[in-house]
């Protein structure tokens, strides 16, 4: 069996396409119900159904009762038919996810080094680095259907093109990637590949409408609305982080003044400790800071672990400066569900207390009543996961590409 999306084509392409993305929600589905969904005849799709079952796309799951007493067969997606790999490319080094068929994680491996540039031969040196990953998890080479890859910064999902990193000005870095995996891939932004993970995988439950916080060193927005991944015109959607909200006469990394993610991330939290060590306040981090010894995100993460007040005290403001921006934004989407991912999501006990006073502050209580508000449950896997499910779409024709 040959995994590339073109191979589901030929005689009833669109039918089985159709079939393998219903069944793609976990459920067992009988051909009366196929037929129905399809709005094709039950000999038609008992034919379809057989040539799925032969090809081993499908499996027969069990049977229901049905009034006249012979009972039915439940068809879905069979778990060997292929397996989806995600890899989430991030400054802090890699996370390889593989999921099966149905959606299954099977394997993650997380926190493989790697230093992110941007050229063409970072590119060779993190595909070297997924091969040997992949080597050593649980996963038959040759039953890799597709892979995801999502990475920090711009990238336009349809055309492939990564605007911010390992930019190739010859070639989209997608078709870069499919001559190194010789597979089909598809790539995407991290926070919407995160927010993808936890809508089909994570902490969403029934919720349609959910907006993805990614509080990472820079702040980013995946957004899934009515059951979709929203992208906007060419994929640039959510950039959240650049919301031109503060009067704080910060210069963003954007060239711009005062965007939200100057007062409302990783490298806010950052500025903000290091500001008061240089001003003489007292923190674990200070014998350090004398000693002019660079301090780091991780060092500021793990003072807070440390109940460290200082950088308590700055989480906290990080938090209300946030809470504040995602106030306009419930009043803007109504959604059913925030989550908070991204690497600052581990400071949750004092990062969202701020945060949820000065939504419930700030926006609309009528609007506000109906959202809820989650900590990540994927946590540094969100996007590996999230791409490795998206890989899945692309193979079942529900990504255009
Ligand atoms: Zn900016």
């Amino acid at each position: 069996m040959d995994f590339f999306p073109e191979n589901i084509t030929g005689h009833y392409a669109a039918e089985k396409k159709a079939i393998m993305s219903l069944c793609n929600n976990r459920k067992g589905y009988c051909i009366a119900d196929l037929a129905r969904h399809l709005d094709a005849s039950i000999p038609k799709v008992t034919r379809i159904v057989s040539e799925m079952l032969a090809d081993g796309y499908l499996v027969e799951l069990g049977k229901i009762g049905s009034s006249g007493g012979r009972r039915a067969s439940l068809f879905g997606l069979n778990p060997n038919a292929g397996c989806f790999v995600g890899v989430h490319v991030g400054h802090e080094g890699l996370t390889v996810a593989v999921t099966d068929f149905p959606g299954n994680v099977l394997s993650v491996v997380e926190s493989i080094p790697f230093h992110l540039e941007s050229t063409e031969s970072s590119v060779h040196q993190m595909c070297e680095k997924v091969r040997t990953c992949l080597k050593n998890m649980p996963v038959d080479s040759e039953r890799i259907a597709a892979y995801g890859v999502d990475l920090t910064g711009r990238v336009n999902h349809q055309t492939g093109y990564s605007y911010s990193y390992f930019i190739s000005e010859e070639k989209p870095l997608r078709m870069l990637l499919e001559q190194e995996f010789g597979r089909a891939v598809v790539v995407e932004n991290d926070s919407r590949a995160m927010a993808w993970g936890e809508y089909v995988c994570g902490v969403a439950g029934d919720e349609g409408t959910i907006l993805f916080l990614n509080v990472g060193w820079g702040l980013g927005m995946g957004m899934v609305l009515d059951g979709k991944l929203f992208y906007g015109k060419s994929g640039f959607s959510g950039e959240f982080g650049h919301f031109p909200l503060l009067n704080n006469d910060q210069y963003c990394r954007c060239g711009k003044v005062g965007c939200l993610e100057t007062g409302a991330s990783g490298l806010a939290l950052h500025r903000l400790v290091t500001e008061k060590l240089a001003q003489g306040r007292t923190s674990v981090l200070s014998p350090a800071f004398k000693k002019g010894e660079d301090i780091t995100l991780d060092n500021i993460l793990d003072a807070i672990k440390k109940e460290d007040v200082l950088a308590i005290e700055c989480i906290e403001e990080v938090g209300a400066t946030l809470g504040r921006a995602l106030a306009g934004l419930i009043n803007i989407f109504n959604p059913d569900l925030v989550v908070i991912g991204g690497r600052l999501s581990v400071t949750e006990h004092y990062l969202l207390p701020p945060l949820k006073s000065a939504v419930n502050k700030l926006s609309l209580n009528i609007v506000n009543n109906d959202t809820h508000i989650k900590v990540s449950q994927l946590g540094r896997t969100a996007g590996a996961i999230g791409s490795s499910l998206l890989a899945k779409g692309l193979l079942l024709g529900n990504i255009e590409q």
